[in-house]
């Protein structure tokens, strides 16, 4: 079995599962797969109630599949030992027998999504006969079955030629008794929240404390009678910035406070930055980690795990002002203090590559990053990282790339040139802002040269500057630098420059 991931970044402390006991010669796998994330996270959502409520919603589909996974080995009459995967909102469970009958349990959780999120999200679950043969010599083709199984499922969701599902909303809603949390036709009870939201922003205080557990249907997870303790690990608490003085979640607005928190200057914004490993699905058909079961779980909670516990970690450290909205599988959402967020995607970039990139794995991230008052509706911000993070795809094939303020750039280009330029600026921090302007400027007539034969001026603009306002007996070198950078990578530096007046506004 290969080593896929560098164990002196992070040691994921993979426990092998014990297989081997499980497999019988004809099971079936059930998989579950939560649909409708985005959905379920952030519609209708305002962003100044978002903080109370994002962390508990994506919390609550790790604890929802994992009490579902438990509710249908019961319901098959299995131990628990045969669920050999949960994470993401995804789980596979290894039942010790073909044809395992799922078609009750899937109109409950059909039930359940329709009465409590009126079908905008839910759990598709599929069962897949699988010989012991098949598992253990031709584990590659069979997880492809399976790809294509869900796939399939996901076109017949909520079966709806067969259940013509009626959606119940509250009657008599107004403005003034909706529910300003999730803003869905629901009438608010105590508070200012409805029943649901109540649960969500409980569950959010819950997150916060330590060594905590609690029962299923305290969050309202009920199947028949079926309960199941919940422990409230550092996985599902992840990590999220507190109110110093009661421990409650801290709202974006307030987050958005803490940017440039030690400089006088500096613009108050939040970044939301969002982002995934490139080419997952290629990856996986193309190198070994299919090749068996072992190999693809060792890798799949490897993975997992960078995400789910060494990210939280790192913010908890050294990232403070980061809110993860959701962290794990291969992929990444999070909302903070602007600045800390542009510090962590370069610093997160790297630490990823050094943690996968053996001869075995080549894998990369790509980002997507908004920088944006905390007025703005989060359900767009949402909406727009996710097509920032589409640029940065598309960029070329191998990706591995960042979008923001407008261009997408491959992180090897940009940090190259956000190092000189870092450098280079040290000693120019009190530069006037109309002058940062003006070499954007330079930034953008570089790039569109084809566009119009005038913007070639921009060199002898950029000498005619410096020679009018600057020294040049001691600034040549910085104006040397910049021509070089904004010819070769304007992009690239067009991104450093923003940053740096970001960080030089008055508030
Ligand atoms: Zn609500």
């Amino acid at each position: 079995m290969n080593n896929y991931f560098n164990t002196q970044i992070y040691n994921p402390d993979y426990q092998e599962s014990d297989i081997d006991t499980l497999i019988e010669e004809h099971m079936s796998l059930v998989v579950g797969d939560f649909w409708g994330i985005q959905s379920f996270l952030f519609d209708g959502l305002t962003t100044v109630t978002a903080a109370k409520v994002l962390r508990s919603k994506s919390a609550f589909i790790q604890v929802f599949t994992e009490v579902l996974a438990k509710y249908i080995c019961k319901r098959l009459s299995i131990d628990e030992k045969y669920i050999i995967s949960i994470n993401a909102g995804k789980f596979e469970i290894l039942v010790p027998f073909p044809n395992a009958d799922i078609n009750e349990i899937q109109k409950k959780v059909d039930t359940y999504f329709i009465e409590k999120f009126y079908a905008l999200s839910g759990v598709i679950l599929c069962s897949i006969n699988v010989s012991r043969s098949q598992w253990r010599d031709n584990y590659k083709s069979f997880r492809d079955d399976v790809a294509k199984e869900i796939e399939k499922s996901k076109f017949n969701k909520f079966d709806l030629i067969h259940t013509n599902p009626i959606l119940e909303y509250d009657t008599g809603i107004t403005n003034q008794n909706l529910c300003k949390v999730c803003n869905l036709r629901r009438r608010k009870e105590e508070h200012d929240y409805c029943h649901q939201c109540e649960i969500f922003v409980e569950f959010g205080k819950i997150l916060t404390q330590n060594n905590i557990s609690m029962s299923s249907d305290e969050l309202g997870i009920i199947f028949d009678d079926f309960k199941t303790i919940i422990e409230v690990d550092e996985r599902l608490k992840s990590y999220i910035p507190k109110e110093e003085e009661n421990g409650n979640p801290l709202l974006f607005e307030s987050i958005a406070e803490k940017s440039c928190k030690n400089s006088d200057v500096g613009i108050k914004a939040l970044g939301i930055l969002k982002a995934d490993v490139d080419s997952m699905g290629n990856f996986i058909k193309q190198s070994d980690v299919t090749d068996s079961f072992t190999n693809f779980d060792k890798f799949s909670k490897g993975l997992d795990n960078f995400f789910s516990i060494y990210i939280p970690r790192l913010l908890r450290e050294k990232y403070q002002n980061i809110y993860t909205v959701f962290s794990g599988g291969d992929d990444l959402f999070l909302v903070g203090a602007w600045d800390e967020i542009m510090e962590f995607s370069r610093d997160i970039q790297k630490q990823f590559k050094e943690f996968v990139y053996s001869k075995e794995t080549k894998l990369s991230i790509s980002f997507g990053i908004a920088i944006a008052k905390p007025s703005t509706p989060i359900s767009y911000l949402a909406n727009h990282t996710e097509e920032l993070l589409k640029a940065s795809k598309e960029i070329d094939d191998e990706k591995d790339a960042l979008t923001i303020w407008g261009e997408s750039v491959k992180w090897a280009d940009y940090i190259q040139v956000h190092t000189k330029l870092s450098e280079a600026f040290k000693d120019y921090q009190d530069l006037k802002t109309t002058t940062i302007y003006r070499f954007l400027e330079f930034c953008d007539m570089s790039k569109h040269i084809d566009k119009d034969i005038k913007n070639t001026l921009w060199k002898s603009k950029l000498n005619y500057l410096f020679s009018r306002n600057m020294d040049m007996s001691k600034d040549s070198s910085l104006m040397e630098i910049l021509n070089e950078n904004i010819e070769k990578h304007p992009s690239e530096t067009k991104i450093f420059l923003c940053e740096f007046i970001y960080k030089q506004r008055e508030h």
